[in-house]
């Protein structure tokens, strides 16, 4: 088949991939310059499928009331929030029930620990070389946050996800650039997820899938999808500045059948469709800086449980990344955010980056208030879906764009999708 993918995203681009491993002749389109250059651009690039986790879950509402009013929250909402925004945040805080917190829970973990080894397998296959590092580790800093782990716990030994409970010093072996003048009251261990570079992946992929056939028209937006019994045709725009496909986009591309990977744009191109799909960008920010020192720096990848802030070692630079978001503009950086993530850096590992030569980011998570994505048909002929991964399309999208692929061919994919299809949001 000819297909479309809009949006060169990670999940775009893992889809193209996919499509094209299949034999489809795949054409992706996107407005930048580049793969990877919208949310996956400078994430923590955590790969924990026992921390795939929903945002709405119990005791979520109140935790996230009491954090807009603390110092270096890791939550923050920008005032006047959109009527998309406040539709949102509703449907959030009706998600946060236990009952639908464990069902999705299921799914997203289910997806991630299924995605993790599609992962691995793409990396050996084709010999893809990234800066990662295995283990992750969570830091507790008190008694009280160790308690708070407990339930998650019983659901990871479930799940057959290994960890290990540590007191501080064990903690400190781990990650033995750990300030020792930072209070730590003990750490979980997961020894076998990883950190990796989520762009250098994506645009390792791009390359190994172009030798594969797969078109990357880059510098379009696609304004309108448009479905026929038949096929599609894509209605487009080029865009001017550098790497622009303008010679070759087209106004209008017609094929097969087209899979939205457009992440936080998705919902704008689902909207003619008479979908309305409740999917906006949560801001999160990260700050990179060149290893200074390496002794200094952290071996793999740390979770600072109370600020929300991971710290990742990515080859030779060091990444500082969290906050959530809600409302506000996407170049208007908060700085009490960047503030919270140079305090937490400096608490753990001070002196371990240049951060006078650091690369700041913000970028929005494509976030549905319920937590798992939407992977598979739209019910509009041709017309597929792969969006809405939030806070982990990192970990996630190489099993969702599998199981897209899987599903566009009329396989059953290998594990059980139930609750991803996107006619949760149409019933309504
Ligand atoms: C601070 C931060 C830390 C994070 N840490 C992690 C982590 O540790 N682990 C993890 O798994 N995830 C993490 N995430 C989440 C992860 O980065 C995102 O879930 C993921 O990047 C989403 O990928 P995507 O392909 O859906 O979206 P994007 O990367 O945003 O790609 C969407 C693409 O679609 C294109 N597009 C949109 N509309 C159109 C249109 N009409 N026409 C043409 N092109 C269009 C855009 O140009 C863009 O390139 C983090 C996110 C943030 C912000």
């Amino acid at each position: 088949m000819k297909i479309a993918v809009i949006g060169a995203g990670i999940v775009g681009v893992t889809t193209a991939y996919e499509l094209a491993s299949d034999g489809h002749e795949v054409t992706v389109l996107d407005a930048f310059g580049s793969v990877a250059e919208g949310a996956s651009f400078a994430n923590a690039g955590v790969v924990a499928p026992g921390y795939v986790t929903p945002w709405a879950a119990p005791g979520m509402r109140g935790k996230v009331i009491k954090a807009l009013f603390a110092a270096h929250s890791p939550v923050r909402v920008k005032l006047p929030l959109s009527p998309t925004e406040l539709a949102w945040a509703t449907r959030w805080w009706g998600a946060c029930k236990p009952q639908l917190y464990a069902a999705n829970r299921k799914r997203m973990q289910q997806l991630a620990l299924y995605s993790k080894e599609r992962m691995r397998q793409i990396i050996e296959v084709q010999g893809l070389q990234i800066d990662r590092a295995d283990g992750y580790t969570v830091l507790l800093r008190s008694r009280h946050e160790q308690q708070l782990m407990a339930p998650g716990l019983a659901v990871l030994h479930e799940l057959g996800v290994k960890v290990q409970q540590l007191d501080a010093d064990q903690t400190r072996a781990i990650e033995p650039a750990l300030n020792p003048d930072t209070p730590l009251f003990g750490g979980l261990h997961l020894p076998d997820d990883e950190v990796g570079n989520c762009r250098q992946f994506a645009q390792q992929l791009r390359d190994t899938s172009r030798a594969m056939g797969v078109q990357w028209l880059h510098r379009v937006q696609v304004k309108r999808v448009e479905s026929a019994a038949k096929g599609v045709r894509l209605h487009c725009a080029a865009l001017e500045g550098p790497h622009s496909s303008l010679d070759v986009a087209p106004e209008s591309w017609v094929g097969d059948a087209v899979v939205i990977c457009a992440g936080v744009g998705s919902a704008e191109l689902l909207k003619p469709m008479g979908v309305n799909l409740p999917l906006v960008p949560v801001w999160g920010y990260s700050i990179s800086a060149p290893i200074k020192e390496h002794l200094h720096a952290p071996r793999s990848a740390v979770m600072d449980e109370r600020y929300k802030v991971a710290i990742s070692r990515l080859g030779l630079r060091v990444r500082a990344a969290g906050s959530a978001e809600l409302g506000g503009a996407a170049d208007a950086m908060s700085k009490p955010a960047l503030d919270t993530l140079y305090k937490v850096l400096n608490d753990w590992f001070p002196g371990a980056a240049q951060t006078q030569h650091a690369q700041v980011w913000k970028g929005g998570r494509p976030m549905l208030p319920e937590g798992p994505p939407v992977i598979g048909s739209t019910g509009t002929p041709n017309v597929w879906i792969n969006t809405g991964h939030g806070s982990s399309g990192w970990a996630l999208s190489c099993g969702g764009a599998r199981v897209l692929a899987d599903q566009l061919a009329g396989r059953s994919p290998s594990l059980d999708v139930s609750g991803l299809e996107l006619s949760r949001y149409l019933r309504r």
